[in-house]
């Protein structure tokens, strides 16, 4: 079975909708048909400042969530990934191959960081791509499950990947990105220009599934369109109107041409009622799973145990011949 890892943040409390069906959704999927490594990036979230006690409710609460949303672990490797130790050592190394103009010229560090300012910027965010390389290199993945705004940090895995393979001798696997076209990118439902994102977006255009669902409802209700009348799959000229298709095509599994066909002389409103309406039944249950996993800490702890266990095997292997090929010394 080829093998895939992914990750997510536990930085706000609820998963978004962009989470949600740019990652999270293929993770569920590929536990079928692929060697499938999940886990909670908290080492990530600290790029942050993060209080202590909402980090690890936080991380918990992550873990639920993927859990609701479908994540069974018995049919894939789910766990947070400060538990494995070798995340932090072989980011050190990738560290140290990687070019500071390479670094730099993530956009996502680029974006994240003119938002805060130079002096609440981390040199932890600077090189927080980096151990993300660290982190598929780790599992040997052959496809990480993302969303577009991955796509940079993929590349970069790749580069590094190849860069030791050819200095130090064949030692990782070099990985493709799986990034679905239809849901590579939902947008903001203010500004439906930029991304939904945990860490950027208005309240009113994010979509949190955590949320009330009757809020929900009505953060699509009130959506940002466009002066037009015509419900037509266009992200250049409507970008509002198409990330409200992309999203209802997904949740129903209809065709986004049979949606534009059904709502032919229809008016914008029909469309944001319609997809109110499936959004609240699709995050109803999702919030009662996620409330049932977190009622029972214990068993939710215990999952994540058993799941650092499997994952550090094999990281700890691949960290080991690593080292070996640097030329560490081995401790006797
Ligand atoms: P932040 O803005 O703090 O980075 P985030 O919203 O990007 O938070 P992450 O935990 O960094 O959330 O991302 C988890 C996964 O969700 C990643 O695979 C990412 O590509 C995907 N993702 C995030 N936002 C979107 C979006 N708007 N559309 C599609 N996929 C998304
Ligand atoms: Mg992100």
């Amino acid at each position: 079975r080829p093998r895939v890892l992914s990750g997510i943040q536990p930085t706000a409390g609820s998963f978004h909708l962009g989470n949600y069906l740019g990652a999270v959704r293929q993770w569920v999927a590929l536990q079928e048909t692929h060697d499938a490594f999940y886990m909670v990036v908290d080492l990530h979230a600290i790029t942050i400042p993060q209080d202590p006690a909402a980090l690890r409710a936080n991380t918990r609460l992550a873990a639920a969530q993927l859990l609701a949303a479908g994540l069974d672990p018995d049919r894939c490797t789910l766990f947070v990934q400060s538990h494995v130790p070798e995340h932090a050592q072989l980011g050190w190394v990738m560290n140290c191959l990687t070019g500071f103009g390479e670094a730099s010229r993530m956009t996502q560090f680029k974006d994240k960081s003119a938002k805060q300012g130079s002096d609440r910027t981390t040199v932890g965010l600077f090189t927080y791509p980096v151990l993300q390389v660290a982190d598929i290199l780790l599992y040997q993945a052959n496809q990480v499950p993302v969303g577009e705004d991955q796509r940079q940090h993929i590349e970069l895995t790749r580069d590094l990947a190849e860069r030791f393979n050819a200095r130090l001798g064949e030692t990782f696997t070099v990985p493709e990105p799986y990034i679905l076209k239809e849901t590579a990118k939902i947008y903001d439902l203010q500004d439906p220009t930029v991304k939904m994102s945990k860490s950027a977006s208005t309240p009113k255009g994010l979509i949190n599934l955590l949320d009330e669902p009757k809020a929900t409802a009505k953060k699509v209700r009130s959506a940002v369109t466009d002066t037009d009348t015509v419900i037509r799959f266009d992200p250049v000229g409507k970008p509002g109107v198409s990330n409200l298709l992309s999203i209802s095509s997904t949740l129903t599994g209809r065709p986004v041409a049979e949606l534009e066909k059904e709502y032919e002389g229809k008016m914008y409103g029909a469309l944001k009622t319609d997809l109110a309406e499936q959004m609240v039944e699709f995050v109803t249950p999702f919030r009662e799973r996620t409330q049932a996993y977190l009622d029972d800490p214990e068993t939710l702890d215990s999952i994540l145990a058993k799941g650092a266990e499997k994952a550090r095997a094999v990281a700890a292997e691949t960290l080991a011949q690593a080292y070996d090929r640097i030329g560490f010394l081995p401790a006797k």
